[in-house]
């Protein structure tokens, strides 16, 4: 980070595991590089976290990992956010790292829905301004080691951290059905491992899902000569932005919008404004957080995508039965006596947070934090059970509600962490 930038000598360490680490010596771990946080991911929510730490005085923080990779690797090209334009705009400290200046900066236009290879750029340019001494390395382990945290990197090396923020999103918890467990990934795969939908052309698809990534995968295919149906249990798709969305939005004037309607653009009327301050959503009873986060985040599309799947086959309250593999295609059984046979299975089918699928925490750290189904239980300050560990995005949600899961819940959680570390700093 330009206040705090990384010192090159990180030592070389031989492990046979990631995990000997905790056996390091402690006249080694004296040598080591030792920061007060450390932010493992670089995604939207490590940006924002790492650019707002940056201004804490007297605080040791560095960032690991590539900008924007899941973004830029695990969604098709061609896609477009969902999110409306505030709600794109990744928080800085500032107020100076807006879409509006990366477009001016760049001389481009472009407006929503905005495409993910715009978004991908305006991150790099972020990182690029806000955070220019990241270090690109990946974190292979993080362990605890008495009041510190071992770091183990990529190319070996390893640093100490008293605090450690994990921000390494979603990619982790991809689901993928119970009747495609032991199917091969040539034919059966989730979306999240592909960027080239391309890839599928002159085939045919079956796309399982009804959210966003499983809808737009589909569009996106069809457009580009792919064969394709989509199949989902629901007995319809939610469709965001129809005519009581438009109403509430545009038709009743802007001073009622924005009484029903948060920036942040996270949940339907009215639930939004409390989705969007999760120190109002922790004080409701535990029914209501859940049922909060299951209508902001029940599979929906995006109006605009409404027009682009008009030539697609959806076929609904369909469920999976079996799946098998015949030659090079694979058979499915689907509810109703549907029987297909496809080049290909397209798994549009979510993400289930489970922080024990983040296999770089150590078992002993990760037997140390409370969780609920696989959901971390956090505290204030977006903190773990386990003293100096935090974790922010999707595992956040079911501590501090819906908002996690989106980018524009990055400026909650940068402002938790500056709060807590600013506190503690007061303190000692
Ligand atoms: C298809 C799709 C569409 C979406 N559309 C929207 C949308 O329109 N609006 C919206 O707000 N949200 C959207 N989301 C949700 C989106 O994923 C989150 O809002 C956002 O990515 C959260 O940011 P993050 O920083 O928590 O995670 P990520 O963006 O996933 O970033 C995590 C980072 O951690 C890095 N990382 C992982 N492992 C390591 C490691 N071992 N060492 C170092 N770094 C590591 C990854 O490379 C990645 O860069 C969408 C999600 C999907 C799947």
């Amino acid at each position: 980070m330009a206040k705090f930038p990384i010192r090159s000598a990180n030592l070389k360490i031989q492990t046979e595991t990631p995990f000997r680490m905790q056996t390091v010596s402690k006249r080694f771990q004296q040598r080591m590089n030792k920061y007060d946080v450390i932010i493992a991911g670089a995604g939207p929510y490590g940006l924002a976290v790492g650019a707002h730490l940056s201004q804490v005085r007297g605080l040791e923080s560095v960032i690991f990992g590539e900008p924007m990779s899941f973004w830029e690797r695990n969604m098709p090209q061609g896609m477009c956010l969902r999110s409306n334009w505030t709600a794109t705009q990744i928080a800085d400290p500032v107020g100076k790292l807006t879409l509006e200046a990366f477009q001016l900066e760049r001389n481009i236009q472009f407006q929503t829905p905005v495409p993910v290879s715009r978004f991908v750029e305006y991150g790099q340019w972020y990182q690029s301004k806000a955070l220019p001494d990241l270090d690109r390395r990946k974190v292979i382990s993080i362990a605890a080691s008495g009041d510190h945290f071992i770091i183990s990197l990529e190319d070996e090396t390893a640093v100490l951290a008293k605090n450690v923020i994990v921000a390494l999103g979603i990619g982790a918890f991809a689901r993928r059905p119970i009747e495609f467990a032991a199917i091969p990934k040539e034919l059966a795969s989730h979306v999240s491992e592909h960027r080239d939908l391309s890839a599928f052309r002159g085939k045919n698809v079956l796309v399982l899902g009804s959210g966003q990534s499983a809808l737009e995968s589909a569009a996106l295919m069809n457009e580009q000569g792919v064969q394709v149906e989509v199949c989902t249990h629901a007995g319809s798709i939610h469709w965001l932005g129809g005519w009581a969305s438009k109403t509430l939005h545009q038709g009743l004037g802007k001073g009622v919008a924005r009484m029903l309607y948060a920036p942040t653009d996270v949940g339907p009327a009215g639930l939004s404004q409390i989705a969007a301050r999760p120190d109002l959503v922790r004080r409701f009873p535990r029914a209501f957080q859940d049922a909060l986060r299951k209508r902001a985040l029940r599979p929906a599309g995006a109006r605009w995508l409404h027009k682009r799947m008009q030539d697609v086959n959806i076929m609904l309250n369909c469920g999976v039965i079996s799946a098998k593999p015949i030659g090079d295609q694979i058979n499915v059984k689907l509810s109703g006596g549907i029987e297909k046979t496809v080049d290909h299975v397209l798994l549009g089918t979510g993400y289930q947070v489970d922080i024990s699928r983040y296999t770089l925490l150590s078992p002993k750290l990760l037997a140390g934090i409370e969780r609920h189904h696989g959901y971390p239980k956090l505290r204030p300050g977006l903190r773990t059970s386990v003293p100096g560990l935090h974790m922010l995005g999707a595992p956040a949600a079911w501590s501090f509600g819906p908002l996690m899961n989106f980018v524009s819940g990055a400026g909650y959680a940068s402002r938790c962490l500056v709060q807590h570390f600013s506190d503690r700093k007061k303190k000692r």
